[in-house]
């Protein structure tokens, strides 16, 4: 039995729960988690930290959490240079955690702390992920939750079939699994499809989703597509199939025109079956158009990918102690003023692996 399962199972007050969670514009609604939250992980344990990772927010955001921070050293600040996404911020938090259980939530009360009890039973029980599935949602749109019901369909049947239907990216995991997915280091990361593909033992539990405390969705339609097509393209190379499937479909369609055409000429068809020619020939050229774009798309990915650039760049962090030993993240030279510690630059570097053993004789 592992040192994480005795700790567990000799009570949870030893066992230190990190939180993780992104904010983006979320002034008004940092209050109501700030007071909800160290309420709710008290009941659990003694040992906790929240870590706030602000992606670039412009709305005075941080100075709600450098508020709080500056009078209790559990509440931790990583802040970007820009806005990099909601991804990216959950990796650059699952990059610094220390504690031996994490949670990664929104921060806008959409993902209830009082879960977090029922989460810690299902980890007690041996699950290294607990997923928060939403059974019923407020303050959404009729068209959102259509939307996001046929995302995980197209997802589920075409792409993965792991990835479970409705949950998002409410969810705890033991130390092993956070320890598997930051060794993910991929630029165009969706965090479900990374743990999906991780296939540990997954527990789900159902909530009901209330709505935004106060603030607006920081997810327009753009934003939403985007997620959408990444998930997608990160996950499967199935819309590059699909458009050689298409390409031979419509190769097909072209012989059964040629034949049409013959018959027509031999027939003395009247001219007006070329107005039909033009309009085939032109959903044609459209389809060729849009292949080629699916193609340069990943081509664009891939070029990304191999310039290794950093998932994120962090300018500013508050009681947070060390930069983590993550490759492809990039830690500026920051200073702590809170804690008076200074937090050493880190240049992303490519994983160095270990000479192999030389060969005897
Ligand atoms: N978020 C982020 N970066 C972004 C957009 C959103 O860090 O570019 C955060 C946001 O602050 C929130 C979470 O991601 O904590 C989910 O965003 P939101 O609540 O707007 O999404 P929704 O619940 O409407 O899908
Ligand atoms: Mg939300």
């Amino acid at each position: 039995m592992s040192a994480l399962a005795l700790q567990i199972r000799s009570g949870v007050s030893n066992v230190k729960i990190s939180v993780v969670s992104p904010v983006y514009n979320e002034y008004e609604v940092l209050p109501y988690l700030l007071d909800a939250l160290p309420k709710a992980l008290v009941k659990l344990t003694d040992h906790y930290e929240i870590i706030l990772v602000d992606d670039g927010s412009t709305d005075g955001s941080d100075r709600v959490i450098r508020e709080r921070a500056e009078s209790d050293s559990r509440i931790k600040l990583v802040q970007f240079s820009r806005n990099f996404g909601q991804q990216a911020a959950i990796t650059a938090g699952l990059d610094c955690v220390t504690g031996d259980i994490v949670v990664v939530m929104d921060c806008d009360m959409q993902d209830p702390p009082e879960m977090l009890g029922p989460m810690l039973d299902k980890i007690h029980q041996g699950y290294d992920v607990v997923s928060c599935r939403r059974v019923g949602r407020d303050g959404e749109s009729l068209f959102k939750r259509w939307s996001s019901t046929a995302f995980y369909q197209v997802m589920r049947s075409g792409i993965d079939h792991r990835i479970p239907p409705e949950v998002g990216d409410f969810r705890m995991y033991t130390r092993r699994a956070v320890d598997g997915i930051r060794a993910f280091r991929e630029q165009h990361r969706f965090m479900r499809g990374l743990v999906a593909w991780l296939g540990l033992k997954e527990a789900i539990l159902p909530f009901h989703r209330p709505a935004r405390a106060a603030g607006q969705t920081k997810y327009p339609l753009s934003k939403l597509i985007k997620l959408a097509w990444t998930a997608i393209s990160s996950s499967s190379p199935l819309p590059l199939k699909a458009s050689s499937y298409l390409g031979a479909a419509m190769l097909l369609s072209s012989v059964c025109a040629a034949c049409l055409f013959l018959i027509g000429f031999f027939a003395d068809w009247n001219a007006t079956s070329s107005l039909a020619w033009v309009s085939f020939l032109l959903g044609l050229s459209g389809l060729q158009m849009t292949a080629i774009g699916l193609l340069g798309d990943y081509v664009g990915r891939v070029f990304e990918e191999s310039k290794s650039r950093p998932l994120y760049v962090v300018s500013q962090v508050c009681n947070i102690e060390h930069s983590p030993e993550q490759p492809r993240a990039l830690w500026l030279d920051t200073h702590d003023a809170q804690s008076a510690v200074r937090v050493e630059p880190r240049i992303y570097g490519p994983i160095v692996l270990p000479a192999a053993p030389r060969k005897a004789g």
